[in-house]
């Protein structure tokens, strides 16, 4: 039997076993690995923050399989010089082959502070645990979100819908939030703040981070809660692990998403380096490419030529009945990014299930 480890059952990881699954050879195995017992949807973690959905609503089970098994346990480092998985636990797990889905972390730009000092939403049971102090905060005090890119945009959005009895301010270091997005969605974005009574901190510098205190351009700000939704950076195995890295710290891969020295690690997801910016909807393509390279390998053909990945764009929340979107070249607002977002939440949702 030879053995294939995959690393997160994330948005990279849950595709590529899906895919795997239903054709496997009889002569493989796989072990997914994570540190979570369900497939969560961390594109909904804003919401799990705010408190207007409950963690059973945005998990999926992993799928059941007699030749896959699911390891619930937390990743320390892999070791390549003796294709081995190392765990927390003390366990180690040698791999035939290996695929890395561990996706990623915060970011805090070497900001002094910011680790000790502020609340994540990156993983599900840091979200939980900004959930329990944002959900604790009494009427009038005052939140500090920083980084006004979709995840911030989304957080700030639905708390502000959520508890309106809360002084939210949203700080982002460009003179527009969302600059990724057309000027008419940063626009409509800001203005829907305006309305919702949520103070926007443009052209802010955050150079310091105390307890309660947000230090912009040396200015002492008090706040009640600080979340940082301000960047990300590939997880801390990824970063220990040396092999060839662009400058966010990704994993430099082939056209068959594997290592250029190794064709037995492959890499998904947040930690790859990729032409286009990391999203859930990159992973999963990529990960469908990756089930195809493994296809093709354990049948002996020869590897599938793939096509450059195309995305279909990008939907955002603001609460639960505003959105904002760019999709085909066409910047949407208004109430239909918000109807796709949610019904192409649970179209996958569902897929991922049965
Ligand atoms: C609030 C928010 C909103 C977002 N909205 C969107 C959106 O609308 N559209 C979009 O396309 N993208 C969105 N994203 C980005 C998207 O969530 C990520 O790009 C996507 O999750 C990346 O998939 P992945 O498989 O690389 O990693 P993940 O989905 O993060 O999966 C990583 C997995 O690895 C596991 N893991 C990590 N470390 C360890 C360890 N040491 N040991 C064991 N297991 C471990 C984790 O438990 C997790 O299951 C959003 C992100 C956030 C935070």
């Amino acid at each position: 039997m030879k053995k294939l480890i995959i690393l997160g059952g994330g948005y990279g990881g849950m595709t590529l076993l899906s895919r795997l699954i239903s054709n496997l050879p009889y002569n493989i195995m796989v072990i997914l690995i994570d540190k979570a017992p369900y497939h969560f949807l961390k594109t909904e973690f804003y919401a799990l923050a705010a408190g207007t959905v409950s963690d059973e609503h945005i998990r999926v089970p992993f799928p059941k399989h007699p030749q896959v098994s699911i390891l619930n346990a937390e990743v320390a480092s892999i070791d390549r010089s003796v294709n081995a998985v190392n765990l927390v636990n003390g366990e180690s797990m040698e791999y035939d082959d290996l695929v890395i889905g561990l996706g990623c972390e915060d970011n805090f730009h070497g900001i002094t502070g910011a680790a000790e000092f502020t609340h994540s939403i990156q993983t599900k049971s840091k979200t939980q645990k900004t959930y329990t102090e944002l959900n604790n905060l009494a009427a009038g005090a005052k939140v500090a979100i920083i980084g006004g890119g979709l995840s911030g945009v989304e957080l700030a959005s639905e708390l502000a819908e959520n508890r309106p009895d809360l002084n939210i301010t949203l700080f982002d270091r460009g003179s527009t939030i969302l600059s990724s997005y057309p000027p008419k969605v940063s626009a409509y974005v800001e203005k829907w703040f305006k309305d919702h009574h949520v103070k926007l901190h443009k052209n802010s510098n955050i150079t310091l981070i105390e307890e309660n205190t947000v230090f912009n351009k040396e200015d002492p700000l008090p706040f009640d809660c600080i979340v940082w939704t301000a960047g990300v950076m590939p997880s801390k195995i990824v970063a220990d692990l040396t092999v060839e890295k662009d400058k966010k710290g990704r994993i430099i891969l082939t056209n068959l998403h594997h290592l250029p020295a190794d064709d037995k690690i492959f890499v998904v997801g947040d930690c790859a380096s990729l032409n286009l910016p990391p999203s859930a909807q990159l992973a999963e393509k990529q990960a469908e490419q990756v089930a195809a390279v493994l296809i093709a390998r354990w049948k002996g053909a020869k590897p599938p030529s793939l096509p450059p990945i195309k995305l279909k764009g990008v939907l955002g929340s603001l609460g639960k009945k505003h959105g904002f979107g760019f999709v085909a070249n066409t910047a949407l607002t208004g109430r239909i990014p918000r109807i796709l977002k949610h019904s192409i939440l649970w179209k996958n949702k569902n897929k991922k299930k049965s």
